[in-house]
């Protein structure tokens, strides 16, 4: 959590609402030099090829390895979430994704060779692509996993021989100071990486400046007004944006093992992470599995988690409270039931009771949509069929998941939801996986993150042909019926189909 003042963002413990730091503002008029600096160290950071870039970002691993627990704590403090949270979910996803991309980097950026194949007889020479950098990459990130939501794109845009100029989230200034302390300490080069801190308005000087391309993660308003001006002006993007993610739940799962598996997989950062589970469909009768997820968000032990024995922290801050707590009302509104929870908790913090939510069809649904806090609703369908239909009928399309013994069964079911990733009989964290696309379908947005594909978002493939000066090439001049009619006749009938 984070308040600011003309020229300071105050970061604030959301558990406490104590300061634990401030970090200056950058005045949205300077962020176009940054820019401006980024561009004049990109050529030479790519000239320099990939092996002296591998091992600046090597350098750039082993301090934030370093460092891995102090960023726990960091984080833990700025989110609110527990200290095991911040270190599975942000600094260990955070490694992993970025020694995929030191060990891989090389061969996915290596390019292709084309041979002549059977166009060699007419126009088509041998050629080369090359994955080249864009430039200048502005990112803009979001505060729920302030280490791995922006450092692993950071990585993959340098690792693609792009410079950097970006945004940390105004909620955890302290995260990203950090951050650029930790590549400054790697030695990029003088400028090639920077970090600029506020709000909306220095995001928009952002994109205003001379970037290249950009990577927005944030919320589906916002990130259509980024993604809109940056297409006015012919700048591609990678939008990393809400989930509202579905769970279908099949008569077979094994009841204690799931319960316990979706409990963790809605309530994991207090309800904070895009790709935690919002909506369940339960093929059949869903009452003992409301009742039951029920009584383990009435278990889970909410504080700070400065206490080690804490499950669920606070909000990010008393304004995201009010607007979960919004979103709740608009859903008991439009009919849905109260099982647990509903209610902020009073005193210190950001503290919201979980909250579990039933429906007997699927308005209610559809106020919560976009919903970003510890909450579930929970419906019942009479078959896959229908819960399927419920599930893809969401606007968003990030993640979703399928329980199951049956995990052949779960499979075709997961082949059939409309979403960027899905998980059988497990949520969230297959998701990290470094070697796999990261992200969604629909209103979640475009463009992905991590493994190859995350890497290749970053380049742009350039195509060399060549040949022999002076040696053979078809001349088509002078048009007529003569020798190359006829030639591109045979071609036609020799390698058909
Ligand atoms: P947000 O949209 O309020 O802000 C995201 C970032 O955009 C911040 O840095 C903010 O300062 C900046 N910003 C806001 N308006 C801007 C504008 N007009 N121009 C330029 N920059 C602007 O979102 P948030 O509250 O930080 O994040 C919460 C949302 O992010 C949730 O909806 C969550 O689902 C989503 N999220 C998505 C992913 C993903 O990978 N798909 C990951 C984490 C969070």
């Amino acid at each position: 959590m984070a308040t600011a003042t003309r020229d300071v963002l105050i970061a604030r413990n959301p558990a406490t609402g104590a300061k634990i730091g401030e970090v200056s503002l950058s005045p949205p008029d300077a962020v176009a030099q940054f820019v401006n600096r980024a561009r004049e160290a990109q050529s030479r950071w790519d000239l320099a090829g990939w092996k002296v870039r591998r091992a600046v970002l090597r350098r750039w691993w082993q301090i934030l390895a370093r460092d891995a627990d102090a960023w726990a704590d960091l984080i833990r403090s700025e989110v609110g979430k527990p200290f095991s949270e911040a270190l599975a979910g942000d600094v260990v996803a955070t490694l992993d994704g970025i020694r995929w991309t030191i060990r891989h980097a090389g061969r996915v950026l290596a390019g292709t060779r084309y041979g002549p194949g059977s166009q060699r007889f007419l126009l088509v020479p041998t050629g080369h692509m090359v994955q080249r950098p864009f430039g200048v990459v502005g990112i803009i990130g979001t505060w729920n996993y302030p280490l791995f939501l922006n450092a692993l794109p950071i990585a993959q845009a340098l690792a693609a021989g792009n410079a950097v100029v970006w945004k940390p989230s105004e909620l955890t200034p302290l995260s990203g100071w950090t951050l650029q302390k930790s590549l400054d300490e790697a030695g990029f080069p003088d400028g090639l990486v920077s970090a600029v801190f506020g709000g909306p308005e220095v995001g928009r000087a952002l994109v205003e400046a001379s970037i290249d391309k950009a990577m927005f993660t944030g919320g589906v308003t916002n990130g259509r007004r980024v993604i809109e001006a940056l297409a006015a002006r012919g700048i591609p993007a990678v939008a990393e944006l809400s989930g509202f993610d579905p769970a279908i739940v099949l008569p077979d799962a094994p009841f204690e093992a799931t319960v316990k598996a979706l409990t963790w997989g809605i309530f994991l950062n207090a309800g904070q992470t895009c790709v935690g589970i919002k909506r369940i469909y339960v093929v059949g009768d869903p009452t003992r599995w409301a009742e039951a997820l029920a009584t383990a968000a009435r278990a889970l032990r909410i504080g700070d988690p400065a206490n080690e024995d804490i499950d669920l922290g606070p909000l990010i801050s008393n304004a995201a409270r009010d607007r979960f707590e919004g979103f709740i009302r608009a859903a008991i509104d439009a009919g849905a039931k109260l099982i647990t929870g509903g209610e902020p908790i009073e005193g210190v913090g950001s503290f919201h009771a979980p909250t579990v939510l039933t429906a007997y069809d699927a308005a209610p649904e559809t106020r919560l949509a976009g919903v970003f806090g510890p909450v579930v609703i929970v419906r019942g369908l009479p078959d896959v069929a229908s819960a399927i239909a419920a599930a893809n009928a969401s606007e968003y399309g990030l993640a979703a998941s399928v329980w199951s013994k049956d995990t052949r069964a779960a499979k075709a079911i997961a082949a059939r939801l409309d979403a960027g990733m899905v998980t059988v009989n497990d949520a969230v964290t297959p998701t990290m996986h470094a070697s796999a696309p990261f992200g969604g379908t629909k209103a979640s947005g475009y463009g992905r993150s991590h493994g190859p594909q995350g890497l290749l978002e970053f380049t742009q493939p350039k195509v060399v042909f060549s040949r022999r000066a002076g040696g053979f090439r078809p001349n088509l001049y002078p048009y007529g019926t003569g020798p190359v009619r006829f030639f591109l006749h045979a071609y036609m009938k020799l390698f058909r189909g």
